[in-house]
């Protein structure tokens, strides 16, 4: 009898669930099937990395009025890597407004990988903030009157993103200084052409320490909420970037936020994104929502595998594509209203 009733309650809370949060079964389900995917490697050069576990796998939603829905691993902490380089862009255009950053470092593609040792022939800047030598360059941009304010400078932003104070990983951020000898080495190719002052060393090093954030699935929903909802995180209603440079990072992580995927991110995807090579993205939906996911296993091309496989699901299911002219599928806030009992 006792087991019976507490059986009825499982299926009554189990039927309140389902009723209450669709949203959560969809994501749900995508994160299991893809959960099956085991293709790709997690990243090594960075001798660190190679530490994390493959199978970790956190999807997380966070729309641009602070309502989140995960599934999966969304506390596993990792290093962001790369997914912090627009974020660091716009910390430059802050500083010393679009037209001045864009005297050093340019916007355009590259089709390269990101740790191509290549400058523009003409004007000696990296293609754009998105590969290693343009984020050097973005990173010698950041103002500060030492090197430890600028430190602080970036740690503030990176905390006002997520809604937390964040650190910096140690062991990766060693790990990164001992082997980056590409990344100094285009350090050293920019200075040799004067497009880094003498503190070049010092913009490596905030690199460095810029990628070793550590941070979470849940973190890069919210991250990319704030973008999403103009520059203020939802979470905390704290400003993180002026609205007005809101743009600039999108459109950067429209055109670039992929690697040499970019092209085909923007074509069948739609969603203005940027990975890291410790195997995290986050992609944003103006307007609409920030998604945030990490799994470490890796493509060719250096994104994570099954965060592109649930990007581009996703986009698909809820027509986010940036020019979806005529969607009739289903609608993702119609879902999120849904949760609140709306
Ligand atoms: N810290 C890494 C590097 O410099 C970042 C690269 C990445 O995430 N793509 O190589």
């Amino acid at each position: 009898m006792a087991e019976e009733s507490s059986h009825e309650i499982d299926m009554l809370l189990g039927r309140m669930k389902s009723a209450t949060s669709p949203l959560r079964e969809i994501l749900r389900e995508l994160h299991s099937r893809l959960s099956g995917n085991h293709a790709g490697t997690v990243a090594d050069y960075i001798p660190e990395l190679a530490t994390a576990n493959p199978n970790s796998f956190g999807l997380a939603l966070c729309t641009a009025d602070g309502q989140i829905v995960e599934v999966g691993d969304c506390g596993t902490q990792f290093t962001i890597q790369s997914v912090s380089k627009p974020f660091m862009f716009g910390l430059a255009i802050e500083d010393h407004g679009v037209d001045h950053v864009l005297t050093k470092v340019g916007v355009e593609p590259t089709g390269e990988a990101f740790n191509a040792i290549v400058l523009d022939e003409v004007s000696n800047r990296p293609y754009n903030p998105m590969v290693n030598a343009g984020a050097i360059a973005t990173a010698d941009l950041i103002q500060g009157k030492d090197y430890p304010e600028r430190v602080k400078r970036m740690v503030d932003l990176f905390s006002k993103f997520c809604g937390r104070d964040v650190f910096v990983d140690n062991s990766v951020f060693m790990s990164e200084r001992l082997t980056g000898h590409r990344n100094r080495a285009m350090a050293h190719l920019m200075r040799n052409f004067g497009m880094m002052g003498e503190r070049f060393e010092e913009a490596l090093e905030l690199y460095f320490q810029q990628c070793s954030i550590l941070v979470t699935a849940h973190d890069l929903a919210i991250m990319g909420a704030t973008l999403a909802n103009g520059g203020v995180n939802p979470i905390t209603k704290t400003r993180a970037l002026q609205s007005e440079n809101v743009k600039y990072l999108l459109s950067i992580m429209m055109t670039c936020g992929m690697y040499d995927f970019a092209g085909e991110w923007a074509f069948r995807v739609g969603i203005p994104a940027k990975s890291g090579v410790a195997g995290g993205i986050v992609a944003v939906v103006p307007g609409v929502l920030g998604i945030g996911l990490y799994s470490p296993r890796l493509d060719a091309k250096g994104n994570s595998v099954r965060g592109v496989e649930a990007c581009k699901e996703l986009s698909q299911r809820f027509g986010l594509h940036a020019f979806e002219s005529h969607f009739s599928g289903e609608k993702l806030m119609d879902l999120f209203a849904l949760k609140r009992g709306r």
